[in-house]
Parts: structure tokens; C-alpha cells; sequence
């Protein structure tokens, strides 16, 4: 069965207009053979990619579209340490010892990038700072004790909570009641990122191939996935696929949920503009369940992001909608144009902890990073990676947490998350 993404080419977007790479991979035709078949090119799947292939294994990447297609490629580009879930999340199905190590895995993922954009020379905006926002005076209470959590807890001391008066430091709003900073995150450019990714995995023997959209997967001691005019042989099969794994297991799809997210950017705006709106040029989230995230971007723009569509439907003039939110925070961008407009899917999990796991001993799969990914599917490919070379033990931390299937099937779970989802946004209101 083709799937709606098969052959898709990149949407219109900020970071399409930016890329610094127009490599375009062959269709793959005919069979070929390998350790892996990794399926999928977003950062989940090239970051499987190259790590297996740095560890000596031959790995072919199917990707239905194009490199970075989806939401790697889209995404707002907020690389924040950790988890889309709080850590006591992970404490519910993990001792104390294995929560600490899940918890110091957060960091080592925003380090891997560091790691990878030094070692390939990866052109990609990246920034230090992150910020998140509190918006009610609960947040200020509830961002504070985590600092203070953070500290004991995990020995971590790179929160710094900044109060209300200071803000102005980060952001010439006035819509914040302070803010929790962490100087282990940033920001870059999502797409320039993974298809700097890509080409490290070309260079380290990666065979990909775009428009190649892997139709069935047969498993057995070898498994064979095939596409409309070619086939994979392959020892072990990486499945990196987000909110598009569909028909290919339908286990897997049960577990995850699609949830629409949104994103513009302004035009440049002139330096002397541009550098009051956020003077520290960190990024920012805020502290609302239907979260509004944004920063500037290296050529003057503000990026921002929001609108969290759990209908999956996208909001109708997306453009003017999105605007309208941004104003919001910033009323004095009034009279500044919207470049681009543009939205993708996240793969959230009932527990918005990331889903790792195997179908079998020799198929893996990472999905459901619940719109943290940025950083987490980097650790994933790496986790990936290590198991498949024998050394599966951290690995298999994150296969020990529970999974509930979303309610309802196919037909009513986007129903029922839009009911419990109302709530939520309720309580933003309250
Ligand atoms: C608008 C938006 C904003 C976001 N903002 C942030 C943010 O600021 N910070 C953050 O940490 N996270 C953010 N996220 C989440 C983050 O982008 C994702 O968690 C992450 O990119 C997931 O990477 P992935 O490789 O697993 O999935 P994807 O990037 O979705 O890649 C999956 C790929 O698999 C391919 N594929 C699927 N099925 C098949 C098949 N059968 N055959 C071949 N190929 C197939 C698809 O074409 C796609 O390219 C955001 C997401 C969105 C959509």
C-alpha cells in the first residue's frame, strides 16, 4: 500500500529557502544487501545511520520523500536537554539508579550534537541559551522547585532561574513572570542539521536512497523490506518512521498519536530591531500544556512556534492565526511580514516518555519523542546503534518503560486526545 508520503518532495518553508544542501539520493531499484536497512532519513533514521556504520556495519537508509522531510526538518529547532516528559515519569517504571542514568543520557544527547556538528563541520546556526517562560504564578513556583530539584537531585547547576525584573534580558515582553534558564541548550537550523548529518553518513558508507517509500517488511532470519521497484536484505532493520509508521506495524502505530504543531518566521529585521526583541539570542518555550515556542534565527528573524493541533487538522489562514499568537508576546512586530508558514506532525506516547524498543531480536525501532526530538532522536540512533553491536544495556533502560496503546483504535483515539486535550487547554486559561 503507498503511503501519502511516498515521493513527497520538501514543503515551502523557512528552512527549505535557508538549506545548504540540495543533495538529491537515488531511488533505490533492483535489490540490494546489508547489515541494516534503516527506514526512515530524519534524524532518528541518519543518526541510526551513522553511528552503525562508524561501528563498521554496511546500512542503507530508505526515505520515503527527501532527507529531513518531515518534522526534522520542520521542526522549531529548540534543542533543550532532557525529555518531553518530567524524569519522575521514567521513576514510575525505573529503580533510582536507572533514572539517573536516563537523566544523564538527557544531557549526553545535546552533547552528541555538539559532538557531531564539530566533527562534520555541520553548518547549521547553532546557539547557545535556552529559556522557559513561566506564564502563571504556579510556573514561577513550579520552575524554581525544579531548579532546586535539578540541583539535589542530579547534581545539575546549570539552571538559573531569572526573575520577573531581569527578563528583560532575555525577551522586551512583558507577558512573562520570569523564566528558567539552561545554558546546556540552544537552537539551530532542524534541516541544515540532519542533512549534515547525511552527508557524514555518505561519507562513513551509508547508502540512501529518497523516494523510496518501504511498503511491507517481511521478518524472518533475514529480513527483506521492500518498496514499489526495489527490495532490502538485511540482518537487522531499524524502524525510525515518527507519525508515519502506519501499515508498516500497527502495533507501533497504536502506541503514538499524531499531533499537528505549526511554525512561521518574520521577515529580517533590521539589526538594531532585531537585537532588543531577544537580546540574549537564547531561545524560549513557555509553561502553557499548548506551549508557544520561538527565537531568532542567525539572518534576523523570529521563528516562532505553536498552535498545537491535536485534531490534526491545520488551523484554517495558518499565517494570520499564527501572527496573531506572536503578537501576543511581541505587539511591537505590528507592521513586520510573515516569510513562511508551515506546520508537520509530532508522535506523542500516553506518557510523552520516548518509545525504544524491538519487534523482534533483530528489528528496532524509536518513535514517540512526543515533540522533544531534536535532541533525543540523536541519543536514540546512538542507543540504537549500541545494541545492534551487542552492547544493548542502555538500550534497554528505555524498553522498560510502559507503553499503553492510545484508546479508542484507529478511527476514535484523534477524537477522544481532542476531548482530553480541551481540558488542558482549559486549564491554560484558569
Ligand atoms: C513543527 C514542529 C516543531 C517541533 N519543534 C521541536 C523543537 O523545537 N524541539 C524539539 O526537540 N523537537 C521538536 N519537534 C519534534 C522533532 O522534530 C521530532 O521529534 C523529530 O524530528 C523526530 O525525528 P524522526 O527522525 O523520528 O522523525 P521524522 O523527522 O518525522 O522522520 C521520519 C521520516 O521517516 C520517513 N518515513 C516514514 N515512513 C516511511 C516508510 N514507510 N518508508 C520510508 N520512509 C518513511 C518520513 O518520510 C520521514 O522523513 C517539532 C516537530 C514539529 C513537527
Amino acid at each position: 500500500m503507498t503511503t501519502p508520503i511516498a515521493n513527497a518532495e520538501h514543503i515551502d518553508s523557512y528552512y527549505v529557502a535557508t538549506a545548504n544542501d540540495h543533495t538529491r539520493h537515488p531511488a533505490l531499484t533492483g535489490r540490494v544487501d546489508a547489515d541494516v536497512v534503516v527506514v526512515g532519513g530524519g534524524l532518528t533514521g541518519i543518526s541510526a545511520a551513522l553511528n552503525l556504520a562508524e561501528r563498521g556495519l554496511s546500512v542503507v537508509v530508505l526515505e520515503a520523500g527527501r532527507i529531513g522531510w518531515a518534522a526534522s526538518g520542520r521542526n522549531g529547532g529548540q534543542m533543550i536537554a532532557g525529555y518531553a516528559c518530567g524524569i519522575d515519569t521514567f521513576a514510575s517504571d525505573l529503580p533510582a539508579e536507572d533514572v539517573k542514568r536516563v537523566w544523564d543520557m538527557g544531557l549526553e544527547s545535546v552533547a552528541i550534537i555538539r559532538e557531531r556538528i564539530a566533527k562534520h563541520g555541520i553548518e547549521c546556526d547553532l546557539r547557545d541559551g535556552y529559556l522557559t517562560a513561566a506564564n502563571k504564578p504556579r510556573h514561577v513556583t513550579e520552575l524554581k522547585a525544579w531548579r532546586d530539584e535539578a540541583a539535589k537531585r542530579f547534581d545539575y547547576h546549570a539552571f538559573e532561574y531569572i526573575e520577573a525584573a531581569d527578563m528583560g534580558r532575555f525577551i522586551d515582553s512583558d507577558r512573562y513572570l520570569g523564566g528558567l534558564q539552561d545554558k546546556d541548550s540552544g537552537h539551530l537550523h532542524p534541516l541544515n542539521y540532519n542533512l549534515g548529518l547525511a552527508r557524514a553518513a555518505v561519507a562513513a558508507g551509508v547508502r540512501i536512497y529518497e523516494g523510496s517509500c518501504a511498503q511491507s517488511l517481511q521478518q524472518g532470519q533475514t529480513n527483506v523490506v521492500k518498496t514499489d521497484q526495489g527490495e532490502v536484505h538485511a540482518k537487522f532493520v531499524v524502524l525510525a518512521c515518527n507519525a508515519f509508521i502506519h501499515t508498516l506495524s500497527p502495533a507501533l502505530d497504536r502506541k503514538i498519536m499524531p499531533v499537528g504543531t505549526y511554525v512561521i518566521t518574520t521577515e529580517p529585521l533590521p539589526q538594531e530591531r532585531f537585537e532588543k526583541l531577544m537580546p540574549a539570542g537564547a531561545a524560549i518555550c513557555d509553561s502553557q500544556f499548548a506551549l508557544d515556542y520561538f527565537r531568532p534565527t542567525v539572518d534576523k528573524r523570529i521563528l516562532w512556534g505553536g498552535k498545537v493541533s491535536y485534531s490534526t487538522m491545520q488551523p484554517t489562514n495558518l499565517s494570520e492565526a499564527m501572527r496573531a499568537d506572536m503578537l501576543k508576546t511581541f505587539p511591537q512586530l505590528a507592521d513586520v511580514k510573515i516569510s513562511h508558514a508551515w506546520g508537520g506532525f509530532v508522535d506523542i506516547t500516553m506518557t510523552r516518555a520516548p518509545h525504544f524498543g524491538r519487534l523482534s531480536n533483530t528489528v528496532y525501532f524509536a518513535q514517540g519523542f512526543s515533540g522533544h526530538g531534536v535532541n533525543v532522536t540523536g541519543l536514540a540512533g546512538k542507543l540504537m546503534a549500541e545494541a545492534i553491536a551487542g552492547q544493548a544495556e542502555r538500550f534497554d533502560i528505555f524498553t522498560r518503560l510502559k507503553h499503553r496503546d492510545f484508546p479508542g483504535g484507529a478511527m476514535l483515539r484523534t477524537p477522544s486526545l481532542v476531548l482530553a486535550m480541551a481540558w488542558f487547554r482549559l486549564k491554560d486559561l484558569m
